[in-house]
């Protein structure tokens, strides 16, 4: 593993290795991840848990009530969290922190880049991060909603070189192999297209929120910022010993040679468009998004209420998606610029205003 030269690991745990039954915690599969994580400090890698649990270890707490209960759950999750975080800690004799944060802190740069540093300075102090959604205060707007997506953030937040998704089969396989004998293990997957989610399906487990398709949602994410990202069965010992030796465990992802600029990064898969400029024909290419200064007189429409800063969706009138942006126009000045029939002093209020988005500043979508 050391030949690899990798230097930061992120480890994504879901809930059904921490809380199998959804009656507590168990240390029962974590013993050989614990055993993983002080084998890779011990060669100088930083590692960074993304675990999950909170709701599956808090359960047994409420035997009346269902998950089905939103206030319910909250509490769930509020108990379990520090059932689950005791079950780690007792693994390690090195100090644990624990991070819970939201979508919402994510996607607001100043938060995000205050939890980037807070994970490089515990892990300077060798102290191990575990992170895990806020569910106690998370609503659906605010959410990321399952940890797999969240690992991925996680993991291009912590300028990891290595996503690892525990699952609780040996990786991404063509049909699924709970219900398919003939099902076959892809070792690599080079590119991730329609055909890669076909294969997820919509296979879930009964324990957690993720399936096979959030995991391959995360590691889109994480190969789009250069990050080597397997999938790997978590209930066994193999694959973490085959990690060691510098094998393929499970499902290897390969990481874009050319990774997206962090920022630009961050703005495609972590950060939530605030509203959007709805543009024209002639703005019609990604390509121009780039290439070319967005105009007044391009603009259609001004959607929703964004400010300064804020990052934006760039589309077409049919929905198209072309980019997106940080705008250096609020939304209400923007629809004044893009409302005015004086086309003259709408010219000359943008010249003075300067450009409504910088060519540095803008990420052009895939999906259409
Ligand atoms: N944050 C949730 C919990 O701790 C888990 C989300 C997931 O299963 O992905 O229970």
């Amino acid at each position: 593993m050391q030949s690899r030269n990798w230097k930061r690991i992120v480890i994504k745990v879901g809930s059904a290795l921490i809380a199998p039954n959804n009656s507590g915690c168990s240390s029962h599969y974590l013993l050989s991840i614990a055993q993983f994580i002080v084998r890779v400090r011990s060669m100088g890698i930083d590692v960074v848990l993304v675990s999950s649990g909170s709701v599956a270890a808090g359960a047994h707490l409420f035997p009346n009530d269902t998950k089905s209960n939103i206030a319910t759950k909250k509490a769930m999750a509020a108990a379990g969290q520090t059932e689950m975080m005791s079950t780690w800690d007792k693994l390690f004799d090195f100090p644990t922190a624990q991070i819970l944060l939201t979508h919402g802190d994510l996607r607001d740069r100043e938060r995000y880049v205050s939890i980037k540093d807070t994970i490089f300075t515990l892990l300077d102090n060798g102290i191990l991060p575990i992170l895990n959604e806020n569910d106690t205060v998370t609503t659906d707007k605010l959410k990321v909603g399952d940890n797999d997506n969240l690992s991925a953030m996680i993991a291009s937040a912590a300028d990891a070189d290595v996503l690892l998704i525990c699952s609780d089969v040996d990786g991404l396989y063509d049909k699924n192999p709970h219900t398919h004998d003939d099902a076959k293990l892809l070792s690599l997957v080079s590119n991730i297209d329609e055909s890669i989610y076909a294969m997820a399906g919509s296979a879930t487990s009964d324990v957690g929120t993720g399936g096979m398709k959030t995991k391959i949602q995360a590691a889109e994410k994480a190969v789009s910022h250069g990050i080597d990202t397997f999938i790997l069965n978590g209930f066994s010992e193999l694959p973490f010993n085959m990690l060691l030796q510098g094998k393929n465990p499970g499902t290897h992802f390969k990481p874009h040679e050319t990774p997206m600029q962090e920022h630009l990064h961050w703005m495609t898969h972590t950060s939530s468009a605030e509203g959007e400029v709805v543009v024209g024909d002639s703005f019609d290419s990604p390509l121009d998004a780039q290439s070319k200064e967005l105009t007044s007189e391009e603009i259609l429409a001004v959607n929703g209420n964004f400010s300064v800063g804020d990052t934006i969706l760039v589309r077409k009138d049919d929905g198209t998606k072309l980019a997106k942006a940080k705008s250096n126009y609020s939304s209400c000045l923007l629809s004044f610029i893009a409302g005015q029939n004086d086309k003259k002093f709408a010219n000359a209020l943008q010249h003075r205003t300067g450009p409504i988005i910088s060519d540095k500043n803008i990420a052009l979508l895939e999906e259409q």
